[in-house]
């Protein structure tokens, strides 16, 4: 049940992150997000890569990594980065943003696959989408969209991850493939994971709260 759940919860504490602080490059957001990022790429390391390279080819596990890379980085550009913390507000913008609507729901839903009873990726996720889901909140408050299409986007939003972990646990064809698919989430979580550690800190500069957070995240990881 929990691999269900977490994810869900991760998106409500999110929400509510998002909608007490209201601001989106305060210092606990930015610490957050790299521990998120840490505690992600390790767990993706620790638990999931080992996995997959048991079970496919090391080169064809290599290659659909790579097609994840490229299919988040794909996935960013469409989003522009707004959920981990680019604000593109064009407030006189009543449309729905419906590309990044998709591209965020692309993106949950593959992350449900990898979660089932055997690893620990829940969590990584759940840690994962606190912050994410914070931005996006923030994101959506200070546009000027209608109360009905915030909630739908968020509830939406919210569920797509079930939606992938109850695909990948209960679905014949897709237990087939699912380490194909797991691969690629791997690219996924490589991607997101650096970008998102790369971008917390500003252009090189030394950051001790970063550094302790990150090793913190790593331990954290290893611990469970
Ligand atoms: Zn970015
Ligand atoms: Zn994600």
């Amino acid at each position: 049940m929990n691999k269900y759940l977490l994810p869900v919860i991760a998106i409500v504490i999110g929400v509510i992150i998002g909608f007490i602080t209201k601001k989106q490059k305060s210092k606990g957001t930015k610490l957050l997000l790299s521990f998120s990022g840490a505690f992600l790429l390790a767990l993706t390391l620790f638990d999931l890569l080992p996995e997959v390279y048991h079970h496919l080819e090391a080169k064809q596990t290599g290659l659909l990594i790579m097609c994840g890379v490229l299919l988040q980085i794909i996935l960013e550009f469409l989003s522009k980065g707004i959920e981990h913390g680019h604000d593109q507000l064009h407030k006189e913008n009543k449309e729905f943003p419906w590309v990044l609507f998709i591209s965020l729901c692309i993106h949950s839903f593959l992350e449900g696959f990898p979660i089932h009873q055997h690893n620990d990726m829940v969590y990584g996720i759940l840690i994962h989408k606190i912050p994410i889901a914070a931005l996006i909140t923030t994101y959506l408050f200070q546009s000027s969209y209608s109360k009905v299409q915030v909630i739908g986007f968020l509830l939406i939003f919210m569920v797509m991850t079930p939606l992938g972990t109850y695909m990948s646990n209960n679905t014949v064809l897709v237990n087939e493939y699912i380490d194909f698919v797991n691969a690629i989430v791997i690219g996924i979580f490589l991607h997101i994971a650096t970008t998102i550690l790369f971008e917390t800190g500003e252009g090189h500069k030394f950051n001790l709260s970063k550094l302790v957070v990150i090793c913190f995240g790593v331990f954290i990881a290893n611990l469970i």
